[in-house]
């Protein structure tokens, strides 16, 4: 049993963790009621019926299932429309899609939340040199950069009252930063502010790591177009692959348009037979989230309370995202923890963790990934650059008892010597 392998300093903390945390677990286990109605309540309004399950073939015309799923996403999203589909095959293609679908040549966006995640720098043209990225297509970048954490708002709400800006772009979660995630309250509060000076420009959130995690969602708070991927929290651990564009149909139309055909947009693809898994990835995600938060504050305790630096968030902080980082300190630590991540991950628990050369990156990776979709960051998984000060990123967790071990599993192992 992985029990009696754990050290007893490690056991007898997480026994003082429950005490501890009870306050924090019952906060995250209301919000998780409040979207579970939600997502119940959307699959009751659209009827969702058994034979929404069928697999449609060919050019994939009629497809109930396909169309109620997608209203239940903008129904949880709180965005008019939404576009879910296997075809976007990843949080980065739904956005290299929507970009694509709604900046043109000569038009520009701009970044509001400094350098973007790591997988958007190829496709905007920050580096390489594809004949795809946005900049090979006459798209103008700009970015503005965050004050310790914070949006530059002045700066921002100057710059937009010149009405040549077609797109804003916000990423919600830290991603590969040291930088916290933003809350929805504070993207809200910039999106009034931004629509004080400029009503036309489009305002897409990146979402990724956000769904689910507060009681508002980014369509709330007045976002036109919100991405994410089903490899996280939508996927609820068991959509196999996907992502969403949602937002403003009319928005939502074109990336459709971009994805098929003008004169198809949402009305043909065939889904592969993903539509119980994806109703039932939905279905499961709030709890799903849920388990993955308290994964979260469970490590931030442990780690905080083992002498840790750097544990972000905290235990007891307002979370918008399921990230959780903290600086292990040396080599030997962070390459141990992240073994014992993966040794107790239910897939691969025999495979040996070592630090590797990542494509694109100028430094060696350590990642752990046990997960039963491949890549998947809702299941329980951990990475880090192999350089100082050793930050390592772990995220994910489908239930709080196999989080719960697999991060004690982890402490033990990097705490001996
Ligand atoms: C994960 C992530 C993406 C990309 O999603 P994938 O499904 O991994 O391609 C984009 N932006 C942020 C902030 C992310 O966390």
């Amino acid at each position: 049993m992985i029990r009696n392998e754990i050290d007893r300093e490690v056991w007898d903390l997480s026994l003082q963790a429950e005490e501890d945390l009870k306050d924090v677990y019952q906060e995250l286990d209301r919000i998780c009621m409040v979207n579970s109605d939600k997502v119940l309540s959307a699959f009751l309004e659209n009827k969702v019926s058994y034979s929404d399950f069928a697999d449609i073939n060919g050019y994939g015309n009629y497809d109930p299932g396909r169309d109620k799923l997608e209203k239940i996403f903008s129904a949880v999203l709180g965005t008019e429309d939404a576009l879910v589909r296997p075809h976007i095959m990843s949080g980065t293609n739904a956005l290299y899609l929507a970009f694509s679908a709604l900046l043109k040549y000569g038009d520009t966006m701009i970044s509001l939340t400094g350098t973007p995640y790591d997988s958007l720098q190829e496709m905007i043209g920050l580096i390489g040199d594809s004949t795809q990225s946005l900049k090979a297509y006459g798209v103008k970048y700009e970015q503005i950069d965050l004050i310790d954490n914070e949006f530059d708002e002045e700066k921002i709400v100057e710059r937009l009252k010149k009405r040549d800006v077609k797109l804003v772009e916000i990423q919600r979660s830290r991603g590969y930063s040291h930088r916290l995630s933003l809350t929805l309250d504070k993207i809200g509060h910039l999106i009034e502010r931004i629509r004080e000076v400029n009503e036309e420009v489009i305002i897409m959130i990146d979402n990724c790591y956000g769904e689910l995690v507060e009681e508002k969602e980014a369509g709330d708070i007045g976002a036109d177009v919100v991405v994410g991927s089903l490899m996280k929290n939508l996927g609820g651990g068991v959509a196999s692959t996907g992502g969403y564009v949602a937002g403003k149909k009319k928005y939502v139309d074109m990336v459709a348009d971009r994805l098929t055909s003008p004169g198809i947009g949402k009305e043909q693809g065939a889904n592969f037979n993903q539509n119980n898994a994806f109703f039932k990835g939905i279905f499961m995600a709030p709890k799903a989230v849920n388990s993955a938060l308290k994964t979260a504050v469970f490590a931030a305790y442990m780690m905080e309370k083992l002498g840790y630096k750097n544990v972000s968030p905290r235990y007891d902080e307002k979370r918008t995202d399921i990230i959780q980082t903290v600086e292990l300190g040396d080599e030997d630590s962070l390459v141990k923890f992240t073994q014992g991540i993966q040794e107790s991950s239910p897939i691969d628990s025999f495979v040996r963790v070592l630090p590797a050369p990542m494509p694109g990156y100028p430094f060696e990776e350590v990642m752990a990934a046990g997960s039963f979709t491949q890549g998947s960051t809702i299941e329980l998984s951990a990475d880090a650059p192999v350089i100082p000060p050793y930050t390592l990123y772990m995220q994910g967790g489908l239930t709080y008892e196999y989080g719960k071990l697999g991060i004690m599993a982890a402490l033990t192992k990097a705490r001996k010597k």
